[in-house]
């Protein structure tokens, strides 16, 4: 609260409100160390881990130009190590080996893969604007690792039954195409884009990567201050970290929470003549190449997937399904896959490790603006950038949703998984204060034969509130 509210409201108000900012700074001396957290569920073993961080960062070295410069290579290696050095014992696993690869590239990017293996682009060093900034994304990533969160999200798409999960991993880290339901929030073809961290493991790998910074000097605040560095450029369109990395939610808040709970003033200057001197070293460089078409996209392989070509006619009769957020009548032959934020319901024969052919996808997240029309585009955006092959086909029109004011937009685009024309239909409307979007998909060819689908799917839904 500023100042002027203070004012505003009076003496009576400003007294309350300093109760509750000396009631919130207790927990800070009551609990020194920070939020406890523990390590979720995981029904795969370390070696697991292991064995996919090591197939991927072969790939990873095969598809990303490293920049090889033994001066900057072992001053990450250094800031990394000790990040490292600061897991708490509980999320230390021996066999695990925290490597530090730097990759040619301008975006500001990096990656961590299962058992240690880290890339970290050269646009992330160049974008930081204090050593604790890189550091504090550097944190992150570890702690995504120490935390063993790919495997655990696995654990948990497995309760879906999605099939070869670890194959998918392993495939689909780096540049693409984890062809499992947990990432499909704005993905359709889950295309382009890496593991996408869920909501949960995004809030844990950000406590987790605050306390790890705060434990070596810097301030946490640059790990807030750097994830602003990213979203910013991320409007002028390439948030691939953040495309991985979803916002949990009041991130800032909560990283600066857990500053406060650690007792870290923001004194601390992260600034190091270290990192200077390496940041000047890739200025003298010659900038970064341009990425070629194509690179850091994972070509399908045999034997992933099971797409028939054509996929099972709709059955006339329609059982009725229940989301978190909505009921609906679908085909009963279409199987029903549940991701964290949303669900889809597929034809046999149209779904497979690149994405759904056939099919409605229902998701609810929160929205990014009040403003329907501007949470909207901002969603057909993320679209367009998780399936880089559909374009926008016409404005956004006012129509309704189970009675309530909604917009809709078609895309369409050759799909990479069918090799023919997709089309693909977009509603969305405000639930509560999420933002409500109903996806159906169909090739163009289809598309009559679907309309009367996806008509009856859409004329049965209700929201539960
Ligand atoms: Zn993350």
């Amino acid at each position: 609260m500023s100042q002027m509210q203070y004012n505003k409201k009076g003496w009576k108000h400003l007294t309350s409100s300093f109760a509750a900012i000396f009631l919130a700074s207790l927990p800070a001396l009551l609990f020194a160390q920070g939020t406890r957290l523990e390590l979720p569920k995981n029904k795969y073993q370390v070696e697991d881990d292991l064995e996919l961080g090591r197939k991927a960062a072969a790939q990873a070295e095969r598809e990303f130009p490293l920049l090889r410069d033994g001066e900057i290579e072992s001053y990450v290696n250094q800031v990394g190590q000790r990040i490292v050095d600061a897991i708490p014992a509980a999320f230390q696993h021996p066999q695990f080996r925290y490597t530090f690869k730097v990759v040619n590239a301008g975006e500001i990017n990096a990656f961590a893969l299962p058992g240690g293996p880290m890339f970290v682009n050269r646009g992330m060093i160049e974008a930081a604007r204090t050593e604790g900034e890189m550091a504090g994304v550097m944190g992150h990533e570890i702690s995504h690792v120490a935390l063993r969160h790919a495997t655990a999200q696995a654990t948990e798409a497995q309760k879906f039954q999605i099939g070869s999960i670890l194959g998918q991993i392993a495939g689909g880290v780096i540049g693409g195409g984890l062809g499992d339901i947990i990432g499909m929030g704005s993905q359709i073809g889950f295309g382009a884009g890496a593991l996408r961290y869920s909501r949960k493991y995004e809030s844990q790998a950000d406590i987790l990567g605050t306390q790890l910074i705060a434990k070596i000097g810097y301030d946490p605040r640059d790990l807030a201050n750097m994830f602003r560095t990213i979203e910013r450029q991320g409007s002028r369109g390439g948030p691939e970290w953040l495309s991985s990395h979803p916002n949990p939610g009041k991130r800032y808040e909560r990283i600066e929470q857990e500053a406060r709970l650690l007792g870290v003033d923001s004194s601390r200057s992260g600034d190091s003549a270290a990192f200077r001197r390496i940041q000047q070293r890739l200025r003298n460089m010659p900038s970064a190449p341009a990425r070629k078409p194509g690179q850091g996209q994972r070509q399908p392989s045999s034997g992933e997937g099971a797409y028939s070509g054509r996929a099972e006619l709709p059955s006339s009769t329609y059982r009725q399904m229940q989301t978190n957020r909505s009921q609906l009548s679908v085909p009963d032959n279409w199987r029903e896959f549940r991701g964290d934020t949303s669900t889809a319901y597929v034809p046999e024969g149209a779904y497979g490790q690149q994405g759904i052919t056939h099919g409605v996808l229902i998701s609810a997240e929160r929205a990014t603006n009040s403003d329907l029309r501007r949470a909207t585009e901002q969603h057909v955006e993320s679209l367009l950038q998780g399936n880089p092959y559909l374009r926008q086909q016409s404005s956004l029109q006012g129509t309704r949703l189970a009675g309530q004011r909604a917009l809709a937009t078609t895309l369409a685009g050759r799909s990479p998984i069918t090799g023919r024309t997709e089309r693909v239909t977009l509603l969305t409307t405000f639930v509560g204060s999420d933002l409500f979007c109903f996806t159906a998909i169909s090739p163009e060819e289809e598309n009559q034969s679907y309309q009367s689908v996806f008509q009856r799917i859409l004329s049965s839904l209700r929201f539960l509130r």
